[in-house]
């Protein structure tokens, strides 16, 4: 049981994953919360990345899609002006339409070769030069190149932004190659001009406006033209595509106004930090209570081992039973005193392998008591058997086994063995019973002498007055007074020797019974101790079967249990030679008829051959070695003292002496009479 207790204590690689296994867990959980932080916080990041693109993606087509729209209709007009050969009135009048349709242009001009206008027009309020003084520089010598180019090549084309009085704008031109046969013959160029700002306001819808701070500008960006409705943006999600116009690049760039995702990742942050101080602290109480169990382990194994060593150590046996009678420990010293091994008792319930069968009924009957809890804490003796079947004597002590809540669990018994004591015991009895006895031959022995001594001289004297009365009546003397006077002598001496007789009787008839009024059982229970005393040391088992409500003896109490210590103790001598299941000793009382008593002493020993019968009762009669042969004839005098009668009754497996004795009532009433 320790062992096992030991090893469930011992620190094993579950107790240490118990601490590691948290510290573990702790720290993938750590990893996992702050990696979905920054997984969330990408996952936001691109998204709002994402729609930024298709945000701006959508707006450089819509400007593109428009821009090129707007040139093709410029382009309209001037092969019109090619074709038609539109007198210039007409060509005011389609490029004031082109004008109000395109609401992304300022102003549109028709120049000439010399980059003279000839038609000018611009829209109210925008502060366009609705010329082309402000053309700028670098793109006049491409002007003037595309006039020169034949009808077929000649394309519309566009001018990189620059900073115009109107604000930063762009031009495009559509030149008008060549003229018809006949007159107006122009030869020019319609130039439009676009203002940045106005392409934006046309053509970047307000859902992404209020979105995205929206720039157009050079490749270069010194000219550069923003709409941002709901104010500028973040500098965070940007995205940057490039127009490519013919002749001409603008640079759409797009700027969210979302900032960074802030508050899940604070959120989360502060979640994971609250999390982390939380596991600390209980990984930390964890730490503690496991360092307290640790401790209290350690106790306990030391506690264990300590206990182990006292129960190994003590030469008295320890049994534990639980509740249901099952045997649940025992120590070494029990098992050397039965000669069981410990696992040949423990686990098992009753009957047991060290009880005498004989006994089975007086162990159920304690057990009984002692589960039932009415067992007193004082000793408790019995036998026992051992392995190889002998028994032997023990003293039992009980004690109730509680569990760590006082709940009580079982019983523990420590066990003695007995039999060097009662051994000693027995052997002490014996040996004042025989310095009894010598002492009573010597006193008899003494008395006999004395009596002989004191006998021989009356006797002596008697002789020789019958001799000299025989001489004289022999010789034929007359017999008269002297005869008479010899035998006067002879009766005085006669007397004598009486006398002697009666002294010594009543020296051996010293003690006159003493009568007192005595119930059965006291008398039984009186000498009970000494007859168990020796029946344990024979083994032999005894049972009393005393009747409720018998009368009452008028006898001498000393004198009867003298009686029965002698008929107990042939009857436990008789079963010295029969097995051990057979030795049973039976003390009975009942009433018997006419207020009389009945005790009977059964044994189930050897029993009485037929030859002695006759010769049982006679003094000096004995077939010991070591006996007297008085016993049972003094037995026989002292009941029948007491008015009773003792006789003997063979059976076919033992024998039973019977005591018959009057009861008090008996008693009184002869006495009366
Ligand atoms: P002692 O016991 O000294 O021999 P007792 O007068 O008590 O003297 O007994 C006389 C004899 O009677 C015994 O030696 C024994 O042989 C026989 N005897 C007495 N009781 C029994 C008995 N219960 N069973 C068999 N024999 C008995």
């Amino acid at each position: 049981m320790h062992n096992d207790v030991q090893a469930t204590l011992r620190p094993t690689l579950k107790s240490r994953l118990r601490w590691w296994l948290p510290v573990l867990i702790f720290t993938v959980l750590l990893a996992a919360s702050l990696s979905l932080l920054s997984l969330s916080t990408s996952h936001e990041s691109s998204q709002t990345q994402e729609q930024l693109i298709t945000d701006t993606l959508w707006v450089k087509q819509a400007i593109q899609y428009q821009l090129e729209h707007n040139a093709e209709s410029l382009q309209l007009i001037a092969r019109d002006i090619d074709a038609q050969a539109l007198p210039l009135p007409a060509v005011h009048a389609r490029l004031d339409a082109f004008l109000r349709n395109t609401r992304e242009a300022v102003s549109v001009t028709y120049v000439d070769t010399a980059l003279k206008p000839l038609v000018s027009l611009k829209r109210e309020g925008s502060g366009a030069a609705g010329d082309t003084s402000g053309l700028p520089e670098d793109e006049v010598a491409v002007v003037r190149a595309a006039m020169e180019k034949d009808r077929a090549s000649n394309q519309v084309f566009f001018g990189n932004p620059h900073m115009a009085a109107g604000g930063p704008s762009m031009h495009f031109y559509a030149p008008v190659p060549s003229a018809k046969t006949g007159a107006p013959a122009h030869r020019g160029v319609l130039v439009g001009v676009f203002a940045l700002s106005r392409i934006l306001d046309e053509n970047v819808p307000w859902w992404i406006a209020q979105d995205h701070e929206v720039a157009l500008s050079d490749l270069g960006e010194t000219v550069r033209s923003t709409r941002a409705v709901s104010g500028p943006g973040k500098n965070v999600y940007t995205h940057q595509t490039a127009l490519e116009l013919a002749g001409a690049s603008l640079l759409l760039r797009a700027n969210s106004l979302k900032g960074a995702p802030s508050w899940i990742p604070n959120a989360l942050r502060g979640s994971i930090a609250l999390l982390t101080g939380l596991l600390v602290l209980s990984l930390y109480a964890l730490w503690q209570d496991i360092r307290r169990r640790v401790h209290a382990e350690e106790m306990l194994l030391d506690e264990a081992a300590f206990r182990k060593a006292v129960g190994d150590s003590v030469v008295t046996g320890l049994r534990a039973r639980d509740l249901s009678g099952r045997v649940t420990y025992v120590n070494p010293a029990f098992c050397r005193m039965v000669g069981f091994a410990e696992d040949q008792l423990v686990g098992k319930s009753p009957p047991m392998a060290y009880w005498a069968p004989e006994y089975t009924q007086e162990y159920e009957q304690r057990m009984a008591s002692v589960f039932a809890g009415t067992v007193s804490q004082h000793a408790f003796e019995t036998v026992f058997q051992r392995a190889g079947g002998e028994r032997f004597p023990v003293m039992i002590y009980e004690a109730p086994l509680r569990d760590a809540h006082g709940r009580q669990t079982g019983w523990m018994s420590s066990i003695v063995d007995v039999s060097e004591q009662k051994q000693a015991e027995e052997n002490m009895r014996t040996q004042q019973e025989r310095l009894q006895n010598v002492a009573r031959l010597t006193t008899m022995g003494e008395i006999a002498s004395s009596m002989a001594h004191e006998l021989n001289q009356p006797l002596a004297a008697i002789t020789s007055y019958v001799t000299g009365t025989l001489n004289m009546l022999r010789d034929g003397k007359p017999a008269g007074d002297d005869i008479r006077q010899i035998l006067e002598k002879a009766n005085q001496q006669a007397q004598r020797a009486g006398q002697v007789i009666r002294r010594v009787h009543d020296y051996v008839r010293k003690r006159e019974p003493q009568r007192a009024e005595l119930a059965v059982h006291e008398l039984v229970q009186g000498c009970l101790p000494l007859v168990e005393l020796q029946a344990r040391k024979s083994a032999v088992h005894v049972t009393r079967d005393i009747a409720a409500d018998l009368p009452h003896l008028l006898a001498d109490p000393v004198l009867l249990e003298q009686v029965l210590l002698n008929l107990t103790r042939n009857a436990i001598e008789a079963m010295a030679a029969v097995p051990h299941e057979r030795r049973r000793l039976l003390i009975a009382a009942r009433a018997d008829a006419n207020d009389m008593l009945r005790i009977d002493v059964r044994d189930y020993g050897a029993g009485i051959p037929e030859e002695h019968h006759e010769k049982l009762f006679s003094a000096f009669f004995t077939t010991k070695s070591e006996g007297m042969g008085m016993g049972l004839s003094i037995c026989r005098s002292i009941i029948e003292a007491h008015g009773g009668r003792l006789w003997f009754e063979s059976l076919p497996d033992g024998t039973v002496f019977s005591i018959l004795l009057p009861g008090i009532a008996v008693v009184e009433k002869a006495a009366a009479e």
